[in-house]
């Protein structure tokens, strides 16, 4: 089956629908979490993602704190408002949503999380060595992860021998098969790595190709609800620099 994997959609509801328009027929979708957060359309991406069953879907850590079940002291105070905002959009259903996800899933073949083996919501995972000590946890041969906004990919050996993360570029693929690897699809809705086009991944489960895939969007048109929202200035301006 061929399988999208999206992670951080951030409530961009803009950059999700062209995501999912790009990827085509797939035949299942794997969400690793922060749906909502920072973005403008937080209701509108947890409906969307309810309409696509059957979907896996994880908690991220900015649905937790939408919810309620985090400290905000960890955000700073432009996350903080954001999360404010974000709760204060949310209906009881869509609270109830994201209090059923769970926080990993685990099968022979691959293992789901939002940030990272050891610390399911919080670790960022884009070193060597964060990347191997992570491998000591976990047995699948692919663990597909999001949380740092960075679409990237690192093999057992590169972990173990210090080798940075590779970040691949739009249609690069990879075969998961004499190696362990971790993944990370990119973010849809907010990109850190210097590209502002959507980031997902397609996972072919009987070949075990992972193809990683960006694209363009209309951030105006995301930037524009921000606004019309009133979420903080710089998280508008940063879609548009992918950082
Ligand atoms: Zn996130």
């Amino acid at each position: 089956m061929t399988v999208l994997i999206v992670s951080d959609i951030h409530a961009n509801l803009v950059a999700f629908e062209a995501v999912l328009e790009a990827a085509g027929d797939v035949s299942t979708i794997w969400n690793l979490g922060d749906v909502v957060g920072y973005g403008p359309k937080p209701r509108e991406c947890i409906d969307r993602i309810t309409q696509l069953q059957p979907v896996v879907s994880l908690i991220g850590n900015h649905d937790w704190a939408a919810i309620g079940r985090l400290q905000l002291d960890e955000f700073n105070p432009v996350a903080r408002y954001a999360t404010y905002w974000t709760t204060a959009q949310l209906t009881a259903t869509h609270m109830k949503y994201l209090e059923g996800l769970p926080n990993r899933v685990i099968e022979d073949d691959w293992m789901l999380v939002h940030a990272s083996p050891r610390h399911p919501i919080w670790e960022y995972v884009y070193t060597a060595k964060a990347a191997h000590e992570n491998f000591e946890l976990f047995d699948a041969p692919v663990c597909f992860l999001g949380h740092s906004h960075v679409q990237l990919f690192i093999s057992e050996t590169m972990a173990r021998s210090g080798e940075a993360p590779i970040q691949p570029v739009d249609c690069d693929t990879l075969l998961i098969d004499s190696e362990r690897f971790i993944v990370n699809p990119g973010s849809v809705g907010q990109p850190r790595d210097n590209n502002p086009h959507a980031a997902f991944a397609l996972y072919d489960t009987e070949k075990r190709v992972v193809t990683f895939r960006r694209i363009p969007y209309d951030i105006e048109k995301t930037q524009q609800q921000m606004e019309a929202a009133g979420l903080p200035r710089p998280l508008i301006t940063r879609l548009a620099l992918g950082v």
